[in-house]
């Protein structure tokens, strides 16, 4: 007998397999050799999709589709308020959508139908935000070079960018980049994860009812070899923009080298939270609880790592547990369940191993650890596990677990703090928990992350920007510099008058 909530497999008439193709040029096409590949749900086993297993020859296709667009102006050259039609369009018909792309996310990345229904909602927003930033793209003048000059920074779009996504968000994080790109002129390759290939499909037919011209985005279905690498390696892509694991992120780094291309990268995380003994234990409780376990702490932003002060550790860690144990793990297709599958074997495997390496290290887990039955699922899930007694030299205290697995440390100082929440080679956000705004302050300014939350836990805005330092990333994606990463500055210098003598009299 379990004292876990668990929802149990819910009676669900099996949705259709979707059959997922390529998109060049704006024609849906399968692969030359005609190979597919297939998804199966996470949570219930059946295969869900299947989609064409796209080669060199496809990414090549779809690159020059990209070129094409681009060079002849027919999206780069139009204006930004006609950008900004198209885009305001797509968000409507994602918005009409919204079900169904939900669904497809749900069931190839096992994740509860509830949050995805809120992530298609933020990518609506998303959409709108970068179609009002479409028309903002602006420069500089300089009228103060003396008399006869002027001087002019113009703003223009990269290129042609290639749009890499893992699987842990599939449509919100292509939301975070294409909208962009396209707000700026440029043109795409998407590759959407092999694991999550439909909901990027789905957004390339909202876009073509949309009205976007043929080659202007284009997506390729398949492994990050060849897909992948062949657009890393593309004389003819511009910039590559990559969301995934730091690991990929550096054969990003160096496969883009060979031909100097622009590279954005949105890796890991190692979040630290560190709470102080004068803040509300019991807010500081739940964000910590949602920060491990949200999307079954596949997530980037987990907040896998708490930083306690020694004084109310033990106190902090009984809520916690406790609350844990209220958290509804199950059918992702059920409503009321917030943490659903482990994506894939492998991975489910890798989390197993985290914390078993925990547990020889001599830490201790008063709570989960291996995995979770649900009735009448035959899926992969884990348990809610919280690890105590770790330092910071372990391995679940240093590295990215991506599973619904909690370290906590504990602290005397607020140096200490600080030295265990910078002790990590990722920065991509950290929190602070104090009613001391001078305490949230003083950690703010001196933590080394991209994010910081005070009394607060992964809230997200499309004003605001959102990237890492250290190892989790170069480059930011949303807000106006979501739109910045997709735009070149070009120097113009204008001779008005001639008041300065010539060089050769
Ligand atoms: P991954 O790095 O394995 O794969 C991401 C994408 O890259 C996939 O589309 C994959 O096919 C492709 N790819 C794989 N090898 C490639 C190669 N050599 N060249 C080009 N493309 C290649 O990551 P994942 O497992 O899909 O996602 C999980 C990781 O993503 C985690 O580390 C997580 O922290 C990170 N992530 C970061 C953010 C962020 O904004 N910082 C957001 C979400 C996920």
């Amino acid at each position: 007998m379990t004292d876990l909530t668990i929802i149990p497999a819910v009676n669900h008439t099996p949705e259709p397999v979707f059959v997922a193709r390529h998109l060049i040029n704006g024609k849906w096409q399968a692969s030359a050799n005609g190979e597919t590949f297939e998804r199966a749900s996470p949570a219930h086993g059946q295969t869900v999709t299947e989609a064409a297993l796209g080669g060199a020859a496809e990414t090549e296709a779809a690159i020059a589709a990209a070129r094409e667009a681009f060079d002849d102006g027919r999206w780069s050259r139009i204006s930004g308020k006609e950008r900004a039609e198209i885009l305001l369009k797509v968000a409507a018909f994602i918005e009409r959508d919204l079900d169904r792309i939900a669904m497809r996310d749900t069931l190839e990345s096992g994740k509860p139908i509830s949050q995805a229904r809120d992530e298609i909602g933020g990518a609506i927003d998303i959409w709108r935000f970068a179609a009002s930033l479409a028309r903002t793209v602006s420069g500089d003048s300089h009228n103060s070079l003396g008399d006869d000059m002027l001087g002019l920074v113009l703003k223009e779009p990269v290129g042609v960018a290639a749009l890499i996504a893992p699987w842990n968000f599939p449509f919100l994080i292509v939301s975070q980049k294409l909208p962009f790109a396209l707000a700026a002129g440029c043109t795409a390759v998407v590759k959407p994860s092999e694991l999550t290939p439909s909901s990027a499909v789905i957004l390339g037919e909202l876009l073509m009812e949309a009205g976007i011209p043929d080659g202007v985005v284009n997506i390729v279905l398949g492994y990050g070899d060849p897909v992948g690498t062949t657009m890393c390696e593309s004389e003819s892509v511009d910039m590559v923009s990559f969301t995934g694991s730091t690991a990929v992120g550096k054969a990003i780094v160096r496969a883009s080298a060979g031909t100097l291309k622009k590279v954005s990268l949105e890796l890991g995380g190692k979040n630290p939270q560190v709470v102080f003994p004068d803040c509300d234990l019991d807010e500081a409780t739940d964000a910590i609880v949602f920060g491990v376990y949200f999307n079954a702490g596949e997530c980037c932003n987990s907040g896998s790592r708490i930083i306690v002060h020694e004084d109310i550790a033990e106190a902090l860690t009984e809520r916690v547990v406790a609350l844990s144990k209220k958290v509804p793990f199950g059918d992702p297709l059920d409503p009321r369940t917030k943490v659903g599958a482990i994506i894939s074997d492998a991975h489910f495997d890798k989390i197993d191993s985290y914390v078993s390496g925990a547990r020889s290290d001599g830490a201790a887990i008063p709570l989960g650890g291996g995995a979770l039955a649900v009735p009448g699922l035959s899926g992969r899930f884990y348990t809610p596990t919280v690890v105590t007694n770790v330092n910071s030299t372990m391995a679940v205290a240093r590295e990215e677990v991506f599973g619904p697995v909690l370290s906590v440390l504990t602290f005397k100082t607020i140096e200490e703090a600080i030295a265990l929440a910078n002790g990590a080679a990722y920065g991509l956000s950290a929190g602070v928990w104090s009613n001391d705004v001078s305490t949230c302050l003083a950690f703010a300014r001196r933590v080394q992350a991209g994010t910081v939350w005070t009394n607060t836990w992964m809230d997200g805005f499309s004003e605001l920007p959102f990237g890492g330092v250290k190892q989790s990333g170069l480059g930011r994606e949303l807000g106006r510099y979501g739109l910045e990463e997709y735009l070149e500055v070009k120097t113009v210098t204008m001779r008005i008058g001639r008041t300065r003598a010539s060089w050769v009299e």
